[in-house]
């Protein structure tokens, strides 16, 4: 077309859409799924802009929040249309084609290596897997701020945009048309676009329709011949479902008519409109749970979450929430965990969404979550910013906090690898499904445990349940995971504190001297390996009324030995002679310890300073 201004895609989302036209990826519906969670954010967005400004919705079919798909198979056009916000020019510039995302070249990478396109939803690139399907796409759209304008592509490493003056205006909303490549034309079959719609749409919040067909008996004139066929008007009520008798009419009392097949067309809902979350949980079963999860995820694999959480809060403030433990963490968990604002929370107000950046919802050790929070409590009617300051956030954070940790915690309880021998037996009693959750606790550290760590750090009111979860070896660990709750289980008589060493890997730290004497009178160490954890520590002073203490520091008690006294006499001279020699510029102190065995004299940190271990971990931040 004359009018239309060319453009070219960002290199980085040309990148994208060629690994997208070149894949051999067999299961190409995943398009399907992401074009409705595209209408449905849409829908989001202008619902939620109605909730301040009600002219902004419009009339008649205008205001209709709903989701329709089209198929023409005479062109081999499938068409996807959303009354939602739209875009203007310039978002269809912008969102189609011109800025990546920070996800782009996340996901063209994942692609080179071990891709799987079905995760395309996570980066935030879902639009371009339409070119899976098809080589050609359309993208009318119409915002209230903007004329109506197309978007197109042949993905051949450029777009155009005209202002549309030849489609039928679409009031407001985007309509997506797909022409369908020569192999993918079963999109075009009424019944499997029905299948997959039930299947990706579960839990839209919008109802979604298809213009579906059907047989139907009409009576017709006998003696007048076929001559006004096909003419019959569609049925076109959005309303009525399986109405078959309706058309029957008045005239069937005369004699002379005959009956004959005719296909009309109508809007036919797919999808009932039912949040899972205002269920009670008794009723959700645990595959229904882990559809949910898929859908909230974005996430298509057969991976189920590895724990959820789904309760009614009642009193001051009300609301209802679906928290889920993934089964793997993010691309991106730790990577932007300072500067990232997002969080995985969906905040819905009386069953409308508001937000899914919502941060004042849960801290940031916790953002590996997801789920959504819907309050009756918060107002409906107030800005984004009005409802962050409101007051009632701060007692949802509280119980969301609560009921998150209960859900980690009882990941645990449940894996009969976490278990002591005791409780062991009581859950083999009555849990039938011990395989499945077997070393599940283990798979949850490996993922998440750093967020745990973060937590006791950052989280001083919650600090004790989260020590519950920190997981470590030791010197007695048997090269498995254990607890601060089964350490104490395991502590001599006599033994006060608890002990700890921290170093690079527990390799290097099972040769370490600080570790003798210990050893040698059957104490147990820690080994602390992350560098997260010299911070930790700093922190986490004490646990069940016991003192943590670092071997490789100042104060160790290993309990008085009555030869002490005798040997700090005897070697006075000697500690005196070590300290003029090493001189106060180097140590602080020269003492006899009992600490050791074989080493004849160790390097010891101050309790207050940094351990050697510390040391080496801000040399390399600072090189
Ligand atoms: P994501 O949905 O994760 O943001 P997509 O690649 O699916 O990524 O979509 C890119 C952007 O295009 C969206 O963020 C949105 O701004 C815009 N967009 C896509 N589809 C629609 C639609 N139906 N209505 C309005 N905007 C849309
Ligand atoms: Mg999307």
């Amino acid at each position: 077309r004359s009018s239309a201004e060319k453009f070219e895609f960002q290199a980085e989302v040309s990148r994208l859409m060629d690994i997208i036209i070149n894949s051999l990826y067999s299961n190409k519906d995943i398009f399907l799924r992401e074009l409705i969670s595209n209408a449905s954010d849409a829908l989001d967005k202008i619902r939620f802009l109605s909730l301040t400004d009600k002219e902004i919705l419009g009339e008649g079919d205008n205001s209709k929040l709903e989701i329709q798909i089209k198929l023409d198979k005479e062109n081999k056009v499938l068409s996807i249309r959303d009354r939602g916000i739209g875009m203007t020019k310039e978002d269809l510039v912008k969102n189609l084609g011109t800025i990546a995302k920070s996800g782009t070249s996340a996901f063209v990478e994942k692609m080179q290596t071990s891709g799987d396109l079905n995760l395309i939803g996570q980066f935030g690139v879902g639009f371009y897997s339409v070119y899976l399907v098809a080589d050609y796409v359309e993208v009318i759209s119409k915002h209230n701020d903007d004329k109506q304008h197309v978007w197109e592509s042949k993905a051949d490493g450029a777009f155009a945009i005209s202002e549309d003056t030849w489609n039928e205006p679409l009031g407001r909303g985007t309509e997506i048309r797909l022409h369908l490549r020569d192999e993918a034309q079963e999109y075009l079959e009424e019944g499997k676009l029905k299948d997959l719609v039930k299947r990706y749409s579960e839990f839209i919040n919008f109802p979604i329709y298809i213009w579906g067909s059907k047989e139907i008996d009409v009576e017709v004139p006998a003696d007048e011949d076929e001559s006004n066929d096909g003419e019959e008007s569609p049925e076109t009520s959005s309303e009525e479902e399986d109405d078959a008798e309706k058309s029957e009419d008045e005239d069937s009392e005369k004699p002379k008519t005959k009956k004959v097949k005719e296909t009309t067309y109508e809007w036919e809902l797919l999808n009932d409109v039912k949040a899972i979350w205002l269920r009670s949980p008794k009723e959700v079963t645990e595959e229904e749970y882990t559809k949910f999860y898929h859908s909230l995820a974005k996430d298509f694999s057969d991976d189920k979450p590895m724990a959820w959480s789904h309760f009614n809060a009642e009193g001051d403030v009300e609301f209802k929430a679906v928290l889920f433990v993934p089964p793997k963490a993010p691309h991106d968990l730790y990577e932007s965990y300072y500067n990232s604002k997002k969080s995985n929370l969906k905040l819905y107000v009386r069953r409308v969404f508001i937000s899914d950046e919502f941060d004042e919802l849960l801290p940031k050790y916790l953002s590996f979550l997801l789920g959504l929070v819907d309050s009756d409590t918060l107002p409906l009617n107030v800005s984004r910013e009005m409802l962050q300051q409101h007051s009632s956030l701060k007692t949802i954070k509280k119980k969301l906090i609560r009921k998150a940790l209960d859900m980690i915690r009882k990941i645990a309880e449940e894996d009969p690898d976490e278990s002591s021998d005791k409780e062991k037996k009581d859950a083999q009693k009555s849990s039938g499904d011990d395989d499945e959750k077997k070393g599940q606790y283990t798979r949850f550290w490996n993922e998440f445990g750093k967020s745990i760590k973060l937590g006791i750090i950052e989280d001083a009111t919650n600090r004790n349940r989260l020590a519950k979860l920190l997981r470590f070896e030791s010197t007695k660990s048997d090269g498995k995971l254990t607890s601060l709750d089964q350490y104490i289980s395991r502590m001599k008589s006599g033994q006060k504190d608890i002990f700890y060493i921290t170093g690079s890997s527990k390799e290097q730290l099972e040769k370490s001297p600080f570790l003798e004497r210990l050893k040698k009178k059957n104490y147990e160490v820690i080994f602390f390996t992350d560098p997260v954890d010299e911070y930790l520590m700093q922190y986490l002073m004490d646990y069940e009324d016991k003192k943590f203490q670092n071997v490789s520091k100042e104060g160790l008690k290993l309990g008085k030995d009555s030869k002490d006294k005798e040997l700090k006499e005897s070697f006075k001279d000697l500690t005196k002679w070590w300290k003029t020699h090493l001189s106060f510029d180097n140590v602080d102190d020269v003492k006899v310890s009992n600490r050791l065995d074989n080493t004849p004299c160790v390097v010891v940190t101050s309790k207050y300073g940094w351990s050697a271990n510390m040391e080496r971990i801000m040399q390399s931040q600072t090189l």
